[in-house]
């Protein structure tokens, strides 16, 4: 008799394309952490879950489990037939195909919203903030590297913290709730990572309209983040050095104090009196 060969439910899938490090390409294999990313989420089986570059789906397969709808948003178009492939059974899983900058993610969800992903490290920041543009996520969970979770997190007068610490914490609260070791991951990056869950605040620190101008603001600040604020504001404000000085002792801020000194509250609080200040 003839000799058939066993198709088993990995025969019809595509040969998966090797890793590409331009695409920030390092997949997880290790369980404990991928169980952990999906944990932090707090899902109960009926929350749309968007996922940020799912790869070979080593997360997507732990929150298709667990979400109600997952919507996964793969830039490298030579793995969306694997995914289509791998997820073609599950009908609560969607394949989206582009790069997550250019999809409006509340759109996306038509609706409330968790988000997830082990992010391609060469554009986490302008990830993270593109998460945070109303209407917010209820919380996300990010496989980051160790530093920039560190800086997330960072408390006012620490070497980690800077403008990326205010700005994200006007908006959310972060904390990191694992260190990842380079050989969770296939290929190893060569640096530490870390999973941090990110909670949008009920009452964000900013407006919407200030946002933009208030992290220009910050950032500008922490360009400069070993002067006295009375001199940073004579650059950053084109205040003259009196008015300077006043204005910090307006709201109680010591015309001598480093910005890196001044917690995201106090932040916000001196933006707002240098444009009420400009009128
Ligand atoms: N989630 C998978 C895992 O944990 O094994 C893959 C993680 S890998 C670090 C990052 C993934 O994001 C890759 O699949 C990569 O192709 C994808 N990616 C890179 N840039 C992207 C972008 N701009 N938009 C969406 N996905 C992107």
């Amino acid at each position: 008799m003839a000799h058939r060969p066993h198709r088993g439910p990995g025969a019809h899938r595509p040969a998966l394309p090797p890793a590409r490090k331009s695409l920030g390409q390092h997949f997880l294999r290790d369980g404990k952490v991928l169980d952990k990313i999906a944990a932090s989420l707090d899902l109960t089986g009926k929350e749309t879950v968007i996922e940020i570059g799912p790869g070979r789906g080593a997360l997507t397969d732990r929150l298709a489990e667990r979400a109600g709808r997952l919507i996964a948003i793969e830039l490298d178009r030579a793995l969306i037939p694997v995914l289509h492939a791998r997820y073609a059974g599950r009908g609560n899983v969607m394949i989206a195909e582009g790069d997550v900058l250019s999809f409006d993610l509340a759109a996306l969800a038509q609706g409330p919203y968790r988000l997830a992903g082990n992010v391609p490290y060469y554009i986490t920041t302008p990830i993270l903030f593109h998460a945070l543009k109303a209407p917010r996520p209820e919380r996300a969970v990010f496989l980051v590297q160790r530093e920039v979770a560190e800086r997330m997190a960072a408390a006012p007068d620490t070497d980690a913290y800077g403008a990326l610490s205010v700005n994200l914490q006007a908006l959310a609260s972060a904390e990191t709730v694992m260190i990842v070791k380079p050989a969770a991951f296939e290929p190893p990056p060569k640096v530490d990572s870390a999973v941090v869950r990110v909670v949008p605040r009920a009452q964000p620190l900013v407006s919407p309209e200030e946002e933009l101008p208030f992290s220009k603001f910050v950032q500008a600040c922490f360009a400069q983040r070993r002067k006295q604020l009375a001199r940073t504001l004579r650059s950053v404000a084109t205040l003259e050095a009196d008015a300077s000085r006043a204005l910090l002792e307006s709201i109680d801020i010591d015309p001598t104090a480093r910005g890196e000194t001044l917690s995201p509250e106090r932040f916000v609080e001196l933006f707002r009196a240098i444009v009420a200040a400009r009128g």
